[in-house]
């Protein structure tokens, strides 16, 4: 599973980290970068795109590039 994060939207509420803290981090901006890709399970991972509230997380498939979250 491909992670990308949008920068411009993430405002650092953190709700993916406490999901997710060996994937994904805040840097000294206060925004979201990814840390470990595979850090965590697909659904864990999920998960923390799913708790994100403005939406910065996407998830796509690896290797058909299709779009998992959001769906
Ligand atoms: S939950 Fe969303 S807004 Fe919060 S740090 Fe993660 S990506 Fe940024």
């Amino acid at each position: 599973m491909k992670i990308v994060v949008d920068r411009e939207k993430c405002i650092g509420a953190a709700s993916c980290i406490g999901v997710a803290s060996n994937v994904f981090e805040l840097d000294e901006e206060n925004k979201v970068v990814v840390i470990d890709q595979y850090g965590a399970d697909d659904e864990t991972i999920l998960r923390a795109a799913q708790s994100c509230p403005v939406k910065a997380i996407s998830l796509e498939d690896e290797d058909t590039g299709e779009v998992i979250f959001p769906d």
